[in-house]
C-alpha cells in the first residue's frame, strides 16, 4: 500500500494544531498557566488529555492491539466515518465504493465531504458481490465501505471475501464492525497488520450499552491513525467521557451479549408463527430483518400499540421489511403478541 498517494495533499501537508497540552513536554509542575483555563477546580475546568492515553491504555489490553493502531471518536463511530473521508477523499475528485442496502451515515458523510459515493447491491440473498464491488472502483476510488455485520440486512460477510478485496483494491477498505460484537462469523481486527490498508471500525453503542456515550473507535496500522490524529479535533473527548468509560469497563457493567443472542433466536422462532411475517432473515446483530404483508400497515399497527421499530420498506431489496432490535425479554414477547394478533 502507497499510503502517501491515498491520502489527501492538504492532508498530507497539514501542520496539526498543537494544543497546550501537546507542548508540555513533562516536569514537575505545579502552577498550570499555559491554556487559559480557569484556575478554580470544579471536575472539569482543565481541558482533557488530547489523546486519551489513559483510555487508549485500557483499550490496548482489552482488544489486544497496540494503542497506537486505536483512534478514540467522541460523536461515536459516526466521527470515524467523518474523519476517514476527509483524510483520504478529494471533494469533487475522488469517490468511494459502498454496499446497498447499508448503513445510511456513509452516504451522508460522503456528501458533506461532497465525494461521490458508488452504491453496489448487494446479491439478492444479503451475500457480498465481491467482483461487482471490486469492477465498481475506478482509478479515483479511495475507500470501500463494507457493513459487517451489515445494518439493516443483519448478516455479517464471510472474512475470506473481505479479505480478498483488501487484497485485490489499492486502496482502503473500512469494515464498520459496529455489531461485531454480536457475531460467530470473526473479525477484520486482528487483520490489520496483514492487511494494513484495512480499517476495522468499532463503537461502545451497541453491545456495550453505551449509545448515549459517544464513544467509537477506529483500528488500522498506526501509520494511518496519525492521520486520524491530525484531523480530528483537538479535544474530540471530554474528560468526563473519558473517565467515565474507565470507570466502566474497570467495573465490567454487564455486557448482555448472550441474552440478546439468545433472544433474538427466540424472538426469531415466535414471530415465525405470526401470520402477517413472510420471511425472518439470518441474523449476526442485535436485530431481526423481517419481511412482512405490509410494512407501512404493520408499523403503523406497531406504533399504535406503544411500539416502534424501523420500516426500511424503502430501502433496496428491502422491500416490505421491517428492522426489530432484540429488547428485554418483556419487550420481545410484547412485540412476539402484537405480531401474533396482527389483524385479529
Ligand atoms: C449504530 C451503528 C454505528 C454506531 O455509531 P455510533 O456513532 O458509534 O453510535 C456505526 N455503524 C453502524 C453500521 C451502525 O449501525
Amino acid at each position: 500500500m502507497n499510503l502517501k498517494k491515498l491520502i489527501r495533499k492538504n492532508i498530507l501537508a497539514l501542520e496539526p494544531y498543537s494544543t497546550a497540552r501537546d507542548e508540555f513536554k513533562g516536569g514537575d509542575i505545579s502552577v498550570w498557566l499555559d491554556a487559559n483555563e480557569s484556575p478554580y477546580p470544579n471536575g472539569v475546568n482543565r481541558y482533557p488529555d488530547p489523546h486519551q492515553r489513559q483510555l487508549k491504555q485500557r483499550l490496548s489490553s482489552l482488544f489486544r492491539i497496540k494503542k497506537e493502531s486505536i483512534f478514540l471518536g467522541g460523536a461515536g463511530s459516526d466521527e470515524a466515518i467523518d474523519v476517514t473521508f476527509r483524510i483520504f477523499c478529494e471533494p469533487g475528485k475522488d469517490n468511494a465504493v459502498a454496499i446497498s442496502p447499508s448503513y445510511g451515515v456513509y452516504k451522508v458523510a460522503a456528501a458533506i465531504n461532497d465525494v461521490l459515493l458508488k452504491e453496489v447491491l448487494l446479491n439478492d440473498d444479503f451475500t457480498l458481490p465481491v467482483e461487482r464491488i471490486l469492477d465498481t472502483t475506478d482509478g479515483s476510488t479511495k475507500l470501500i465501505w463494507i457493513c459487517s455485520p451489515n445494518n439493516p440486512t443483519g448478516n455479517a460477510f464471510p472474512k475470506e471475501d473481505i479479505t480478498r478485496i483488501a487484497e485485490a483494491f489499492d486502496g482502503i477498505v473500512v469494515v464498520d464492525e459496529a455489531y461485531g460484537d454480536f457475531s460467530e462469523k470473526g473479525s477484520m481486527l486482528a487483520e490489520i497488520d496483514a492487511h494494513p490498508n484495512v480499517i476495522v471500525l468499532r463503537t461502545f453503542s451497541k453491545a456495550w450499552g453505551m449509545a448515549g456515550m459517544r464513544c467509537g473507535m477506529a483500528f488500522a496500522v498506526p501509520e494511518i491513525i496519525e492521520y486520524f490524529d491530525r484531523v480530528k479535533y483537538p479535544y474530540n473527548m471530554s474528560s468526563i467521557i473519558q473517565e467515565e468509560l474507565l470507570r466502566r469497563i474497570e467495573e465490567g457493567t454487564g455486557n448482555h451479549i448472550p441474552e440478546i443472542v439468545s433472544e433474538r433466536s427466540r424472538l426469531a422462532a415466535e414471530i415465525h408463527e405470526a401470520g402477517c411475517v413472510e420471511e425472518i432473515y439470518p441474523s449476526d446483530a442485535n436485530f431481526l430483518l423481517v419481511k412482512v404483508t405490509d410494512a407501512d400497515a404493520v408499523y403503523d399497527y406497531l406504533i399504535g400499540n406503544g411500539v416502534i421499530v424501523r420500516n426500511r420498506t424503502r430501502m433496496p431489496l428491502c422491500h416490505n421489511t421491517l428492522r426489530i432490535t432484540v429488547g428485554t425479554p418483556d419487550e420481545n414477547d410484547r412485540t412476539i403478541n402484537l405480531l401474533k394478533n396482527y389483524g385479529k
